[in-house]
């Protein structure tokens, strides 16, 4: 997602739950929108104190639960006992797979899955789908 629309989806998000844009929450927000992996909110933390951004950890959690709230960022759960996040990029919806031994994480693409599950949970009766899939393994090195 483009900066600027992701600046405007936040700004109207928090419109609408009577809170302000502020400097900080902007800060974090471009941070993550620039992130080009899968990070966790200690691992945004960290890097950011490391280059000096003096924001505390819980402002910066708070934005990212926001932020997904608001639908800019994905939560991804690769069972760390933590939740990663990822920016809604332009590209195809992916999936996830991890290794169980090394933790490496590799994007793959399930050919209709999203046609698939819409489509049984509607036959089922059911709206406003959302769904969370965890697949892991063994990687090809380990
Ligand atoms: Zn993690
Ligand atoms: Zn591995
Ligand atoms: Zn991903």
């Amino acid at each position: 997602m483009e900066l600027g629309k992701a600046i405007k989806i936040y700004r109207d998000f928090l419109k609408s739950k009577g809170l302000l844009y502020t400097k900080p929450r902007e800060i974090v927000l471009k941070e993550a929108i620039s992130a080009t992996w899968h990070f966790s909110a200690d691992e945004l933390t960290s890097q950011m104190h490391n280059r000096g951004i003096n924001i505390s950890r819980a402002t910066i959690y708070r934005t990212l639960a926001s932020m997904k709230e608001a639908g800019i960022l994905n939560s991804v759960d690769f069972g760390h006992g933590h939740i990663h996040y990822e920016a809604q990029k332009a590209k195809k919806h992916h999936q996830h797979i991890t290794c169980e031994k090394c933790g490496t994480i590799c994007e793959i693409q399930i050919e209709n899955l999203e046609k698939v599950i819409n489509s049984t949970a509607v036959k089922a009766k059911f709206k406003q789908i959302q769904y969370a899939i965890r697949i892991s393994g063994v990687c090809e090195k380990c």
